[in-house]
């Protein structure tokens, strides 16, 4: 057998899922060939007259969109939780039980430029969506009937997103998530019996192996976890321990947000294609309980395997509930730590004044 020292047939423990992940890399975990994404040379303005999210924009609401320069944020106006949601919901039959979808859905607009990505923000823009998604979770968190703020970013027509505009959503519901709540659960066990942080933990195990390191700052990590479940699964953290974004000092914020900068260009270097996935933030529920052991982190599920090649949820994750991966995260964290750390597409530009000079 070729390469059977890289293969890689095992199951892995996902310790906040607490669940396997069957890593089947023994027969296609090639190095990738070099194939590119076709990507067409269209040139985006800065600006879109239709597009809901630019600044000075009527919505479909009929609300007319300020004219902002940074970040903006104003409720989604097809919201899945909101408001309006009836108060009077129709009784369940038999054992099942239901409850009015109440809760608060929000857009955040990253930047008023149309053209761009999150990627490509300078990391002082960053810095801000940073802000303005912690002061999102502290002024929802702060309502009695919000028990928890889902911040995310879908971002590509593979994960269902027809507007560029740099955007994410926040969910602010009257229920918690479910992964969180494992999370959460998964990270109190941990500690009953350890009396330790298991994010820390994760965080400690990660570092003392290195392999799968993309990015390491005085306070800020990102790796490719031992147990991803998606080929290029990424998260990035603090390593104090925060239960949210609330209580990290500025300099921590701006170190994960030159952290998460760093991560997105390496993604859209990739195959020089700006690069799809669902990115969340995993912060504490905001109800009552106690939280303390809880490590706030970023992940990120870009849901391609190749590019033009989606990674199918299918019989073992839809029928079964766990996933199947044929693709070692260590060779996963190996291509993405090859390519450069500067956006491609800062640097045509710069080839182009090179040429033009
Ligand atoms: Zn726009
Ligand atoms: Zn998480």
């Amino acid at each position: 057998m070729e390469t059977s020292s890289l293969a890689t047939w095992e199951q892995r423990w996902h310790p906040l899922r607490e669940e396997w992940v069957v890593v089947a890399a023994h027969r296609q975990d090639r190095p990738w060939q070099g194939e590119r994404a076709v990507v067409p040379a269209t040139r985006v303005p800065e600006y879109v007259e239709n597009c809901f999210f630019c600044p000075r924009n009527l919505r479909v609401s009929g609300a007319r969109n300020p004219d902002y320069q940074s970040v903006f944020v104003f409720d989604n106006d097809h919201p899945c939780v909101g408001p309006d949601a009836p108060r009077q919901v129709e009784p369940p039959p038999g054992i099942y039980r239901n409850a009015p979808a109440t809760g608060v859905a929000r857009v955040v607009c990253y930047t008023p430029k149309h053209n761009t990505t999150l990627a490509e923000l300078p990391v002082d823009q960053i810095a801000a969506l940073l802000d303005a998604w912690r002061d999102q979770y502290l002024e929802l968190g702060a309502r009695p009937e919000i028990r928890h703020v889902l911040t995310f970013e879908n971002k590509g027509e593979v994960v269902g997103v027809s507007n560029p505009h740099p955007h994410g959503q926040i969910y602010a519901t009257n229920f918690v998530f479910k992964t969180i709540e494992n999370e959460a659960a998964a990270g109190r066990r941990y500690y009953d019996e350890h009396r330790r942080v298991l994010f820390t933990d994760i965080l400690r195990s990660e570092l003392a192996d290195g392999r799968r390191i993309l990015f390491e700052s005085a306070s800020a990590v990102v790796f490719v976890p031992y147990f991803a479940r998606y080929a290029y699964e990424c998260y990035v953290a603090p390593k104090e321990t925060h239960a949210s974004l609330a209580t990290m000092s500025a300099s921590e914020r701006r170190d994960l947000a030159v952290a998460l900068k760093s991560l997105l260009v390496r993604y859209d270097n990739l195959w020089q294609m700006s690069f799809p996935y669902v990115l969340v933030l995993h912060q504490a529920p905001t109800d009552d309980g106690d939280y303390s052991g809880f490590h706030f982190h970023i992940e990120c599920h870009p849901p391609l395997r190749k590019p033009h090649l989606l990674k199918y949820l299918a019989g073992p994750e839809i029928g079964g509930g766990n996933f199947l991966s044929d693709t070692r995260p260590e060779a996963k964290a190996a291509e993405l730590l090859a390519v450069p750390d500067v956006h491609y597409r800062l640097r045509d530009v710069a080839n182009l004044d090179e040429t033009h000079a």
